[in-house]
C-alpha cells in the first residue's frame, strides 16, 4: 500500500458520491464553510441573536424556539452544567461552519491577542502580580506561532483492496484548566489547537488568575459571533473552584481534559475517570561541560532563566558546571546582566523563599516554595537578601550544592543556583535529581555529542535544547512551533491541533483505487 494525495481521495469521493445524489460535494463543503462574514458586525448583546435568528453568514444558530440562557453570555458562566450545554451547542456551530469557520476562528484569537497585547499584558501582571509586562506582551504576540488547521493532515491508504482515509476528528467540548503563570497566553493557545480540531472548549482557570482570562473568553466570542454567528466557543467558569473543576470533568459533555499546571491538578485530572492531557510541573536543568562557548552559554542561561522572572515551566531552575570551567562561567553570567549572591545573601534569600517545616532551617530536605517569592521582580529577591541591587539586574545567581531547595524545587523565581561539579556523569546524575522524573525539559551546553546523547538518555525530558536557551524549545531561536502546554506527564509532547483529535478511519473495499 502506498500513502495517496488526500486531494486526489477527497475529490473522487466528492464525485462519486455527487452521482449518486449524496451530500454536498467537495466544492459545495468548500462553499459552505467558506460563507461570507457580516458586512457590519451587531452589538455585542444582539437582540437577533438572543432570539437565536440566523446570522448573515448563515450558520445555525439555535433550533430551539425562543432565546436560551447561554445567549448572550459570551462564553462566561457561574454554572458548569450551563457552560458545558452552551460548549456542544457551539461545538456543533463550529461542525456547520466547516474548516473555513475554523480557520476564522483562530485569525480572530490570534489577530486580538496580537492587537491587545499591551492592555492584556498589563492586566494580567495586575492581576497576578507575578512576572514581567514585556515578557507577558510577548507571549500574547506569540500566538501567532501557534498551528492551526494546516496541522491536520489526513493519512491516506491505496491497495489492492481499496482506499482508507484515516482522519483527525473532534473530540466536542474540552475541558481546560489553565495556570497562573500565563493565564490568557495559555487559554489563547488552547482555543488555537482545540478549534482548530474541531472543538469547543470550557476553561476552569487559576482563582488568582481568572478574571483576565474571562476578560479575554468574554472578547474572543464577541468577535467570533460577529463573524459566524457563534456565541460560545470557549467558555469559562466564574469564578473557578476546585468544586467547579469536579462538575467540568463529570459533565456528559466533556469528552476530553486538558490541565496545565502543578502536581495537585495532574493527579484530580488522572483521577477524574476521563481521558486527561496533563502538561504538568518541571524543573529543568541546565549542564554546561565547558566544551562549547562558555560567553554563548551565559546569555542563553539568562535569558531563559530571566524570562518571565523564571515563570516559564520549561525555563533554567538550575545549573551544573564542570569544575575548571565554574569561575569563567559565573564571570559570564554576570556580563549577561546577572547579579551574584554571596553564600550569606543565598542563605537569606533561602529563609525567605521557602516554607520550612515547623523547628527546622535552611536546608531540610522537605522545603516548599513560597508565594509570597514566585514571578517577582530580582530586586525584590535582592531585598530579601539584603542587597541593594544596581539597576538593569535581570537575574540573580550564586553557588549552591546540589541538594540546595533552590536545585530540588521548581522555585519559578529569578534566583538560579549554580552548583560545581567534577565530571560530566557527576552533572547528569545530579540534572536527573533535580528534575524530579517529571520528564519535562533539559538543556546542555556542549559540543561533545557524547555527552549531549547520555544526559538525553538518562533524563528521557520531552524538551532537550543544546546550546540555545529554554525558549529554544517553543520556536524561539530554535525550530519549532509554539504552545504554551507542554504534555510531559501523559506523553503527548508540545500541544497542537493533533492533541485534540480522535483518529478514525474510513473504509472503500475494493473500489476508487484509480490504477
Ligand atoms: P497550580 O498547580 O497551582 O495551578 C494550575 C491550575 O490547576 C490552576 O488553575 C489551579 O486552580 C488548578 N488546580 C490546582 N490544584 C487542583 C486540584 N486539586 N483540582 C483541580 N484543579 C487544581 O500551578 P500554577 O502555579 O498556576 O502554575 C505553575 C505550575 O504549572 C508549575 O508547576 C509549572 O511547571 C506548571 N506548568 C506546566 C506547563 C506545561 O506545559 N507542562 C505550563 C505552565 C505551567
Amino acid at each position: 500500500m502506498s500513502t495517496l494525495n488526500e486531494t486526489l481521495i477527497r475529490e473522487v469521493v466528492a464525485e462519486v458520491l455527487g452521482r449518486l445524489g449524496g451530500p454536498p460535494s467537495a466544492s459545495g463543503g468548500a462553499a459552505r464553510a467558506a460563507a461570507p462574514a457580516q458586512a457590519s458586525p451587531p452589538p455585542a448583546d444582539s437582540t437577533a441573536a438572543s432570539a437565536g435568528a440566523a446570522p448573515a453568514c448563515g450558520c445555525p444558530v439555535s433550533s430551539a424556539v425562543g432565546p436560551k440562557p447561554s445567549r448572550g453570555r459570551f462564553g462566561v458562566f457561574t454554572d458548569v452544567a450551563e457552560a458545558c450545554e452552551a460548549a456542544q451547542e457551539a461545538f456543533q456551530q463550529l461542525s456547520a461552519a466547516g474548516v473555513a469557520g475554523r480557520q476564522k476562528v483562530i485569525q480572530i484569537v490570534k489577530d486580538i491577542c496580537w492587537s491587545k497585547a499591551e492592555e492584556w499584558g498589563r492586566l494580567e501582571l495586575e492581576e497576578t502580580r507575578i512576572g514581567r509586562l514585556d515578557h507577558k506582551i510577548e507571549k500574547l504576540r506569540a500566538q501567532r506561532a501557534v498551528p492551526g488547521v494546516e496541522f491536520l493532515q489526513p493519512y491516506g491508504l491505496s491497495g489492492d483492496h481499496g482506499i482508507t482515509l484515516e482522519e483527525y476528528a473532534p473530540f466536542g467540548v474540552i475541558g481546560a484548566v489553565t495556570p497562573s503563570t500565563h493565564s490568557i497566553p495559555t487559554l489563547a493557545c488552547n482555543i488555537i489547537s482545540m478549534v482548530a480540531a474541531g472543538n469547543a472548549v470550557v476553561f476552569n482557570a487559576h482563582p488568582g488568575a481568572y478574571r483576565c482570562a474571562v476578560t479575554a473568553v468574554r472578547t474572543f466570542n464577541q468577535a467570533i459571533h460577529r463573524e459566524l454567528g457563534i456565541e460560545n466557543l470557549a467558555c469559562i467558569l466564574e469564578p473557578p473552584t476546585l468544586e467547579s473543576f469536579q462538575a467540568m470533568a463529570r459533565n456528559e459533555h466533556v469528552r476530553l481534559l486538558c490541565v496545565t499546571g502543578g502536581p495537585g491538578v495532574v493527579k484530580a485530572a488522572m483521577a477524574s475517570g476521563k481521558r486527561a492531557i496533563c502538561a504538568g510541573p518541571g524543573n529543568p536543568p541546565v549542564l554546561v561541560d565547558g566544551t562549547s562557548c562558555l560567553d554563548r552559554a551565559a546569555r542563553c542561561v539568562v535569558e531563559g532563566a530571566a524570562y518571565d522572572n523564571n515563570l516559564l515551566c520549561i525555563g533554567e531552575k538550575e545549573v551544573f558546571v564542570l569544575e575548571p570551567f565554574f569561575d569563567r562561567f559565573m564571570a559570564a553570567l554576570e556580563k549577561h546582566g546577572a547579579y551574584r549572591l554571596n553564600p550569606a545573601q543565598i542563605e537569606r534569600l533561602t529563609r525567605a523563599a521557602f516554607v520550612f517545616p515547623a523547628g527546622q532551617g535552611a536546608g531540610c530536605p522537605h522545603p516548599t516554595v513560597s508565594r509570597e517569592l514566585v514571578g517577582k521582580d530580582p530586586d525584590v529577591l535582592a531585598r530579601a537578601a539584603g542587597v541593594n541591587l544596581p539597576s538593569g539586574v535581570q537575574l540573580l545567581v550564586g553557588e549552591t550544592a546540589a541538594d540546595h531547595p533552590f536545585v530540588l524545587e521548581e522555585q519559578m523565581m529569578p534566583f538560579l543556583p549554580v552548583v560545581r561539579v567534577r565530571s560530566v556523569e557527576e552533572g547528569i546524575e545530579a540534572a536527573k535529581r533535580a528534575e524530579h522524573g517529571y520528564k519535562h525539559s533539559a538543556m546542555i551546553h556542549s559540543l561533545d555529542v557524547a555527552h549531549m546523547t547520555a544526559m538525553a538518555r538518562a533524563l528521557e525530558t520531552t524538551l532537550f535544547v543544546k546550546n540555545g536557551s529554554c525558549l529554544a524549545g517553543l520556536g524561539n531561536g530554535g525550530e519549532g512551533y509554539l504552545n504554551f502546554s507542554i504534555a510531559t506527564t501523559t506523553g503527548e509532547g508540545i500541544c497542537n491541533p493533533r492533541t485534540f483529535t480522535r483518529v478514525r478511519r474510513c473504509v472503500m473495499v475494493d473500489q476508487l483505487r484509480i490504477f
